[in-house]
């Protein structure tokens, strides 16, 4: 993208090219990217900045968004974030590393079973991900966005949205200013205004999945390998050095620490409990009282919260999941938590806020220039929005449907790894050759996918993939098959599934470890440019 000075110079203060409604992450990132490139931005939020929020554990694909936002825009300061080390040394060192994905199976009323567990280690050769705590990264990027000339307004809640579609947008806030805008940017959250006036919401949301949560920060949390239950555990890294997932029928409990790394200043943990509420029904209780009765059912993971104590007021929420029959419309665009949820589970939902920042940026940026707010103009980004919900929707719900037998669970993991490896390979490589070219083309091409929300070249055998599983665990839901015959068939499935890359070994279900050795790596490549499909090869080329 190139960088030239504000094309609206010469329009009256008060009037913004781009107005962002909320300054979290999704807002800051984008009014960055936007002012960086010369947009007149007004970035308002109703509340300040540090301030508390979730969305802590990232994802290779996550880093790899950020730094293709850092490079594609200009914007240096994002790059940090891309990394553990870098958000340690440049944004936030109360952030915490994570260097794996735990996952440990729990059945009530019976002991764990020591082989009952899941593992992908984030090769710390390759790369470390990270534990964000959100509220340094968030003022960050905030501080980021004005210092490149976003016009901030903090303490200022939006109560009402006048939409002209032929002239644009104009928002009142609670102490009687007003402001102008070619475009809105909606980047408020669940609460999204937008789709409240606007009557968007889906009623009831078209998600399969189920789930509530209440989650806080605590400290005294143990790590879950000193204690009893992880005693006989043979995988290859620590728990605590990762974002660890205790996993059992009806839900998950999520343990991201930040305390996990030499030279450590921060001993929190953020804590988070989902659950079915039609397994779990939310009960008249404090989220405290609640969360000592779930720890009474399952004594083994109790161990590691015998000394723990939340340092803030728990959050308990209702249902999590909602969706909007329209992400863009005359002059809007809603970003990915306004326009909707499913779950934590997989750390996606930052990935999908980088990955929409991504692409609507550079259509802001032209729009600004040009002056043309066409609706059709961000029509991929209504596409992309509703693909990045289902997809997520589907490997949830299914997942969901696994907790119930560790079969199914284990079987179903692995459709996990196919969406979380390949579709990282594919935005490394397509920044790779932007890195070498500076040709802006290949970003766009990634656009150029049947499945948005899944990168092309993998994205429709995948999504052909999550369909089978998500069909299988429906009859499973429905009683009519079996789990641990569902979990045959989808191992089955998995064996056959030609794109994934045979030495991985997906489809073995005794292989419940995935470590990308340089030496597993080097064998992927091989087959890559011998056995992969012909879609595929040129993902393995050098
Ligand atoms: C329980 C839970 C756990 C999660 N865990 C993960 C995870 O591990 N990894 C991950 O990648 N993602 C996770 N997510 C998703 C992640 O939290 C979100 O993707 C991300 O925080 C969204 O950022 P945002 O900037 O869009 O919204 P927010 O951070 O919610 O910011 C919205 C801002 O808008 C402001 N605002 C709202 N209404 C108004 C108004 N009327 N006027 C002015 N301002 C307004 C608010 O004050 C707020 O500052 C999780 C989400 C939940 C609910």
């Amino acid at each position: 993208m190139k960088v030239s000075p504000n094309s609206q110079a010469a329009r009256p203060t008060g009037h913004y090219d781009v107005a962002i409604l909320g300054a979290g992450m999704a807002g800051a990132t984008l009014g960055a990217v936007l002012a960086r490139n010369g947009v007149k931005v007004l970035l308002i939020d109703a509340g300040t900045h540090p301030r508390f929020a979730v969305g802590e554990s990232t994802i290779p694909y996550t880093s790899a968004m950020a730094r293709i936002i850092a490079q594609r825009y200009h914007v240096p300061e994002i790059e940090p974030l891309a990394s553990f080390r870098g958000t340690l040394a440049r944004i936030s060192p109360m952030s915490g590393r994570k260097q794996n994905f735990g996952f440990v199976y729990h059945a009530e009323g019976s002991s764990q079973q020591p082989e009952q567990i899941n593992q992908l280690v984030i090769p710390e050769w390759q790369r470390t991900e990270c534990h964000l705590f959100r509220q340094d990264v968030d003022a960050y990027l905030f501080h980021t966005a004005i210092a490149y000339g976003a016009e901030p307004r903090l303490g200022t809640r939006v109560t009402d949205i006048e939409i002209d579609p032929a002239d644009g947008v104009v928002l009142r806030a609670d102490r009687g200013e007003e402001f102008s805008a070619c475009y809105l940017v909606d980047a408020s959250g669940y609460r999204s205004p937008v789709a409240v006036k606007y009557g968007l919401h889906e009623q009831p949301t078209r998600a399969r999945h189920h789930s509530r949560s209440l989650f806080t920060h605590m400290i005294g949390v143990k790590p879950f390998d000193d204690t009893a239950a992880a005693q006989s555990h043979k995988q290859p890294i620590p728990w605590h050095h990762g974002t660890l997932h205790h996993v059992f029928n009806g839900g998950w409990l999520w343990v991201i620490p930040f305390g996990n790394h030499e030279g450590a200043l921060n001993p929190l943990c953020s804590v988070g409990l989902t659950l079915d509420e039609r397994v779990y029904p939310r009960p008249d209780l404090p989220p405290q009282q609640e969360f000592d009765d779930f720890l009474a059912r399952f004594p083994q993971i109790a161990e590691q919260f015998a000394g723990a104590t939340p340092v803030r007021p728990w959050v308990s929420t209702g249902r999590l999941q909602y969706s909007v029959t329209r992400t863009v419309g005359d002059r809007y665009c809603l970003t990915s938590h306004a326009a909707g949820f499913i779950d934590a589970l997989y750390s996606r939902g930052l990935t999908n806020t980088f990955e929409v920042v991504n692409s609507l940026a550079w259509r802001l940026i032209e729009a600004s220039r040009d002056g043309d707010w066409s609706t059709e103009r961000f029509a991929y980004i209504d596409r992309l929005q509703q693909g990045l919900f289902d997809v997520h929707d589907d490997l949830v719900y299914s997942s969901f449907v696994g907790f119930r037998h560790y079969d199914l669970w284990n079987a179903v993991i692995r459709v996990w790894k196919s969406t979380s490896i390949l579709p990282t390979v594919a935005v490394e490589k397509a920044l790779s050759a932007f890195m070498a070219s500076g040709d802006e083309q290949v970003l766009r091409d990634l656009e150029k996918t049947q499945t948005p929300g899944l990168p092309a070249p993998v994205g429709q055998d995948i999504g052909e993939l999550l369909a089978c599983t998500r069909s299988l665990c429906g009859r499973v839901e429905e009683g009519v098959l079996p789990p641990a015959e569902a979990a045959d068939l989808l191992f089955a499935r998995i064996r056959e599934s030609a794109f994934l890359p045979a030495p991985f070994e997906l489809g073995v279900p005794e292989n419940r470890f995935f470590e990308a050795t340089p030496a597993l790596l080097e064998q992927v490549a091989g087959w890559g440019r011998t056995a992969a499909p012909e879609h595929m090869r040129a993902l393995f080329q050098r």
